[in-house]
């Protein structure tokens, strides 16, 4: 098991959902935690607030982690202010639904760079440090929409397959060294995200999942803790955290 007490993780996207959750969940166990957020800053502040609250060390970092400047300044600003880095969670992402007729090309483009380019972005810009880091982890937050494709979700299921794709390709080149590479791969979960979804539609997905009900933030956090402190013979995989959704 790694000890896991002074390691730092940046998770993308840590201002609410499924981040917030992460964040909250690698803090207990002693992991100093950066909550990077685009637009939210007032729910990324109460994150860290709450964190701090309870003994936690965190802080908040603004950058759009689609641009690769941004990208590099959250990297950057996390090691000055924590002088390390061990776990980059990639949980940052957006859909922009719409059946692919009424598809514009901004939502095409603004899905992939948020959800796949972003992931480039932050494994460029900290791959030093995480090989400085004896055991580090590169966790990416894709979809069970990745693996099963989804009605009105041509860009989102590309840049989610995309991120399973570029998992198993860098896991296979770092197999060799510190940095384990994996995908999880959430079913439908409790969020601002699935919010979206008209009420009529939630109620026909949750009678198609076998456990009927949706997942929790907590159930996803739950198995990126797993990940960092007892994967380490665990690389190039997607795990699937759905219900029984997607087998
Ligand atoms: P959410 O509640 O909508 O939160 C999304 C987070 O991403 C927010 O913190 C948001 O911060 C951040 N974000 C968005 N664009 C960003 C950017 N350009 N740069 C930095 N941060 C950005 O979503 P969620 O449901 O927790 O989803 C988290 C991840 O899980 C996503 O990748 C999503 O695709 C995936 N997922 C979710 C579900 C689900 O059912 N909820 C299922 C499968 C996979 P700002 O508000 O500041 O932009």
């Amino acid at each position: 098991m790694m000890e896991l007490n002074n390691r730092v993780a940046i998770i993308t996207g840590g201002s609410r959902g499924i981040g917030k959750s992460i964040a909250f969940s690698l803090a207990e166990k002693g992991v100093k935690v950066v909550i990077n957020y685009n637009s939210s800053e007032a729910q990324a502040k109460k994150v860290v607030d709450d964190l701090n609250e309870r003994g936690f060390e965190a802080m908040a970092i603004q950058a759009n982690v689609a641009n690769l400047e941004d990208a590099k300044s959250l990297v950057e600003r996390t090691v000055e202010q924590f002088g390390r880095l061990d776990i980059i969670v990639n949980n940052a992402g957006i859909t922009r639904d719409r059946t692919f007729k009424k598809l514009k090309e901004e939502d095409w483009h603004e899905v992939i760079n948020v959800n796949l380019n972003s992931v480039y972005n932050t494994c460029t810009a900290s791959l030093p440090h995480l090989t400085d880091s004896d055991n580090a982890r590169i966790i990416n937050i894709s979809s069970i929409i990745g693996q099963s494709g989804g009605f009105g979700q041509t860009n989102y299921s590309a840049a989610k397959a995309g991120m399973i794709g570029f998992t198993k390709s860098f896991a296979l080149e770092l197999a060799r060294t510190n940095i384990t590479v994996n995908a999880i791969c959430p079913g439908f979960i409790e969020t601002d995200m699935l919010g979206e979804v008209p009420e009529e539609i939630k109620e026909q997905i949750k009678a198609k999942i076998p456990k009927k009900r949706f997942g929790t933030p907590e159930e996803i956090a739950k198995a990126v803790v797993y990940l960092c402190q007892d994967g380490e013979y665990i690389t190039g995989q997607q795990i699937n955290v759905n219900g029984g959704l997607y087998m």
